[in-house]
């Protein structure tokens, strides 16, 4: 017999060799069909592989990454056996499986390609195999079998991946006629694939060396049903729908060009707009809570990243050091803030009674990203963080850590993300070596983390091994609009640039002492906050937000003088507004405008220029009725008021 301890602790024996799949149809054989794949022990394993030793089991339904995994992988051998009927002689390079389905690279071939109007014929093969409920079946092999079993194929790809392998680790998976190298996990059988859809054709090198062959990538997705296939269809055309490098695009907020370089974004006028009122908001928040704000320049000497330490970690991934003509020094562009913040904190004295220092700035960082990896605003190689660092003492940790929660609390809902998920990350407690800082202050820490968690009533996931090698942290994942998780807001705790700046404080002892430190972002940069933004709300942004709140439509030239009257107050109000003056009819003025989804249209004709109102139309719900125009002002700093309190 064999002990197998489940996920809540309780533990059962069973027969030595059962699988997790038996185990699941003991439990009930509803949850048998929901489940696709196995943590056994720490790994994940197929759910036919027998368990021969006591373990720790977890099963994974659909809901588990390692599911899903477990589920398009197989996916990708369905897709590779297809392609093998199909086109016999066809070799194969790799197929994992992705974050939103998989895809296998293959070499159709001299002579032959493969392109978007084959996808169809393999999809109907695919189908027409996964019914057939092919059992995945593993085999464990020597590394010569792998080999002969590969170079009898003419595989040259396949072969030399096994020639990289140990001898003793290869297993292969075998489906119906097609046998394939591979670590798994599978499904159990092909049964379980109801739904497949093959999305598109792109080129790939081989091991992603552009000196070798350019292999055929072919993209597929598939669910076990159908109706799961139908909403993810309807969510990548609503995705599509949001891009916010379209909307960006549309409504003139951003831009790239070849001449400034990659991935380096132009902030047009209306997009600078959303960035400042994004700046000029969360810098009045933050003076209120106590932060100074910061400004240091866009390089530092390389000597400041040598003591930091981001030197190390920069020198050969990232922007190369400048140098001065005369002097030969050194700089680096500024891939992150904190040692210029740390050399902030060393400018002045500090005695315990001063501490916290919270220290924040909008500062600008560049990092070298490859060319294929940039994307929009996500991806980018100058970004803007709005970055900030506490210094406190070791006893204000706990304290620190709520004040920011809070933050990070008022701003999600002022932004409406709603939805959202919170995760500490501790060290692990088996592997102590690889962290640095003394055990009682990481204990103190993590002890810290939790308890301001729970005091602010955060649901939390703490997982253990995922801290950084400096300190515990806190993550904030949030839900877009259509069910996309994005990282915001990060909270981490830093023993290591303390030490490295020689960074102290004057304690009541008279003594010196090191003071913690605490790095936090809530948007994380502007560029990839202004993407979420966009994406979810579909480019349609909050009053407080939007670049102009107004614009102003006269019925005939003849109010042009009254419209710039009007406009001057809005302005010196603070209320951005604009006209539009061109002699077009006023319908078509209404048209245009609303599709720019500039929240109020103000017109104004004979009426209005007699009694000194507006008409006001507002985006998405119409005529409003008129007002005199500093009702209109009181409106418009009301509603803003209401959004942003
Ligand atoms: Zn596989
Ligand atoms: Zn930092």
């Amino acid at each position: 017999m064999i002990k197998i301890t489940f996920p809540d602790g309780s533990a059962k024996e069973y027969k030595n060799g059962i699988t997790s799949l038996e185990i699941a149809e003991q439990i009930s054989p509803g949850l048998a069909a929901e489940v696709y794949s196995a943590t056994v022990s720490g790994e994940i394993w197929d759910l036919t592989r027998p368990i021969s030793s006591d373990a720790t089991l977890k099963l994974h339904k659909w809901e588990d990454e390692q599911a899903k995994h477990a589920f398009w992988h197989s996916s990708a051998h369905l897709m590779a056996g297809a392609l093998e009927s199909l086109y016999p002689g066809i070799k194969f390079g790799i197929g994992p499986a992705i974050e939103m389905g998989f895809y296998y690279d293959v070499d159709p071939g001299d002579g032959k390609i493969i392109t978007d109007s084959d996808l169809k014929a393999i999809e109907d093969k695919m189908k027409e195999m996964a019914s057939e409920n092919l059992v995945f079946t593993r085999r464990e092999v020597t590394k010569k079998e792998a080999l002969d079993l590969f170079k009898s194929k003419g595989d040259e790809y396949k072969t030399e991946l096994i020639s990289e392998l140990e001898d003793g680790t290869i297993s292969l998976y075998t489906h119906g006629n097609f046998t394939d190298l591979c670590r798994g996990p599978h499904l159990p059988s092909t049964e379980p694939v109801k739904a497949i859809k093959l999305t598109s054709v792109a080129g790939a090198y081989w091991r992603g060396d552009e000196k070798r062959r350019m292999l055929t990538r072919i993209y597929g997705i598939t669910f076990p049903k159908q109706k799961m296939l139908d909403e993810y269809l309807v969510f990548v055309e609503e995705a599509k729908r949001r891009d916010h490098r379209r909307i960006g695009r549309e409504q003139e907020l951003f831009a790239f060009s070849p001449k400034v370089g990659m991935g380096l974004p132009l902030w047009l006028p209306r997009g600078s707009d959303i960035r400042q009122n994004l700046i000029d908001f969360l810098t009045t928040v933050l003076r209120k809570r106590g932060y100074r704000i910061v400004t240091t320049p866009h390089i530092g000497n390389v000597e400041l990243y040598k003591t930091s330490g981001h030197f190390e970690k920069y020198r050969t991934s990232s922007f190369q050091p400048i140098s001065t003509p005369q002097e030969g020094e050194q700089f680096m562009l500024k891939p992150m803030n904190c040692p210029h913040h740390c050399e902030i904190y060393n400018a002045t004295q500090h005695s315990y009674k001063e501490l916290p220092f919270r220290m924040a700035e909008f500062g600008t960082v560049y990092r070298y990203e490859q060319s294929g990896e940039l994307h929009g605003l996500t991806r980018v190689r100058s970004f803007t963080q709005d970055d900030a660092h506490h210094f406190c003492r070791p006893d204000q940790l706990r304290e620190e850590f709520k004040r920011i929660i809070d933050l990070v609390l008022y701003i999600f809902k002022v932004l409406n993300f709603n939805d959202f998920t919170a995760q500490i990350s501790l060290r692990d407690p088996d592997d102590k070596e690889k962290y640095i800082g003394s055990d009682e202050n990481w204990e103190k820490a993590e002890q810290d983390i939790i308890a301001a968690a729970s005091e602010k009533k955060l649901q939390t996931t703490v997982v253990k091994g995922e801290a950084a090698f400096y300190g515990p942290k806190l993550d904030f994942m949030v839900k877009d609009a259509i069910g996309r998780n994005w990282q915001l807001g990060t909270i981490q705790v830093d023993y290591n640039l303390p030490e490295r700046f020689d960074l102290t404080y004057i304690g009541s002892d008279n003594q010196k002492h090191r003071p913690v430190m605490i790095h936090r972002a809530i948007f994380g940069s502007l560029e990839r906050f202004v993407a979420v933004l966009i994406e979810n709300n579909a480019g349609k942004f909050p009053l407080w937000l939007a670049p102009e709140k107004a614009v102003i439509l006269p019925i005939s030239e003849k109010y042009n003088e009254y419209a710039v009257n009007v406009l001057e107050i809005l302005n010196n109000s603070d209320i951005c507004t604009l006209i539009d003056d061109r002699s077009e009819k006023i319908g078509k003025k209404i048209r245009d405008n609303e599709l720019k989804r500039i929240p109020y249209l103000l017109i104004i004709g004979e009426k209005e220029v007699l009694n000194g109102t507006v008409s006001v139309r507002k985006q998405g719900e119409g005529d409003q009725g008129s007002m005199k125009v500093d009702e209109f002002v009181n409106l418009i700093h009301s509603e803003i008021n209401k959004e942003i309190s």
